[in-house]
């Protein structure tokens, strides 16, 4: 392989791997990008926020977490207000949305007290990060880090699970129609060995969306991930209640989503890697099939913006803008204004709760009969 400056530690390893062992499944490309441990986005950037790769809801608004928190409290209350709750966060960023929550539960009486908090994070300067965030919101809570999702679920007693943008990064696999079988999207090695994605060995039997049948040159993506989310919050035999707030889309299908962001901008998936953040669509219907064959009940998705609106946005912006000084009033409407727009991240994020079927449906979701059902 020539020598490139411009490649990165990881591009080269990847290569050498592959010119070791041959192609490489996007799944495991995917995964070594985001967690190999040298190289790994997530191991060594500080990639959230309005300085770095990509921002997101509760960076842009402390009312996102806010509203979070009010609707654990609501659904710590559904529960029946256990003396003990587990609130299990997937992917806590900053830390920003579980202090925003943690500050705004206050309003819920006894909800706090009830708390047991479990962060699950694999990435130790965002831990960091969060251990910081945290340290005023939670003075007497007990705070548990957690590597993986199955060392923090399913929790000793009642549990509510938060996750924002965490399920987009888990890796997925593509799988590309060649007109007769469906073959496992690779990334192998140009000429000037350098990487490419090639279509590689065949993918094995496929579970596919109904509807059309796939026509040559489709491209089909799968979350393995969230068959062992399911697995993992299906064993619970405790009420649980799990909210999922993502982009994605509500019913599934074919078609390519998995993107790579560097300092706000898309580039392409090979470009950089270790040193962009890739992520794809979450498709909500796959999401919820999986959690009703685990015999969890699902609702939704809504969009965020009838996520936030239901839950009351509007008016806790006009109070927050009351009590503000004036050079903060634009900033607080622009914040909500930016995470409920239909056109940009309120319709683009979807919201969906899974819940143990025991339990009611919660606000803002409309009632299970209107959904067709759990
Ligand atoms: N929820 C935050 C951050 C979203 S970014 C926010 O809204 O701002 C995704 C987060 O998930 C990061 O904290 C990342 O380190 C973490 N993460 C990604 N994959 C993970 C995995 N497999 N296990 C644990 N944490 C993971």
């Amino acid at each position: 392989m020539p020598e490139e400056p411009d490649l990165t530690p990881l591009a080269l390893k990847i290569g050498e791997q592959i010119a070791r062992q041959g192609v490489m499944p996007v799944l495991e490309y995917m995964h070594a990008c985001l967690h190999d441990p040298q190289h790994g986005y997530y191991r060594r950037r500080q990639a959230i926020g309005a300085e770095g790769d990509f921002t997101t809801a509760p960076e842009i608004s402390q009312m996102f977490g806010e509203l979070i928190g009010v609707w654990a409290g609501v659904a710590w209350r559904a529960m029946g207000a256990p003396a003990r709750l587990e609130l299990v966060e997937l992917g806590p960023g900053r830390g920003t949305m579980i202090s925003d929550a943690l500050r705004a539960g206050r309003i819920v009486p006894g909800f706090l007290g009830a708390l047991r908090i479990h962060l699950v994070e694999s990435n130790r300067a965002l831990k960091e990060a969060q251990r910081r965030a945290l340290a005023a919101a939670t003075a007497g809570l007990a705070v548990h880090w957690h590597e993986a999702l199955d060392q923090a679920l399913p929790g000793d007693g009642p549990t509510i699970v938060l996750a924002n943008e965490f399920l987009d990064a888990l890796p997925v696999r593509q799988l590309v129609f060649d007109g007769v079988a469906w073959r496992e999207r690779s990334v192998g090695l140009d000429a000037n060995g350098r990487l490419a994605l090639v279509t590689g060995p065949p993918a094995g039997t496929v579970d596919v969306p109904s509807g059309r049948g796939p026509r040559e040159g489709d491209i089909f993506e799968l979350r393995p991930g969230l068959d062992e989310l399911a697995d993992v919050l299906g064993r619970s035999q405790r009420p649980l209640v799990a909210l999922f707030i993502d982009y994605g889309h509500a019913a599934g299908g074919f078609g390519e989503t998995l993107q790579a962001i560097r300092r706000q901008r898309h580039v392409p998936i090979l470009e950089r890697p270790g040193e962009t953040d890739l992520s794809a669509h979450v498709d909500f219907e796959d999401l919820a099939r999986r959690l009703r064959e685990r015999g969890l009940a699902v609702d939704g998705p809504i969009t965020q913006a009838e996520f936030l609106l239901g839950l009351g946005l509007a008016e806790r912006a006009a109070r927050l803008m009351a009590g503000a000084r004036p050079g903060q009033i634009g900033l607080i409407e622009a914040g909500a204004r930016r995470i409920c727009d239909p056109a940009g991240m309120g319709g683009r994020f979807k919201v969906a709760c899974a819940r143990s079927a025991a339990l009611p449906v919660l606000p803002p979701f409309p009632p299970a009969a209107r959904q067709g059902g759990p």
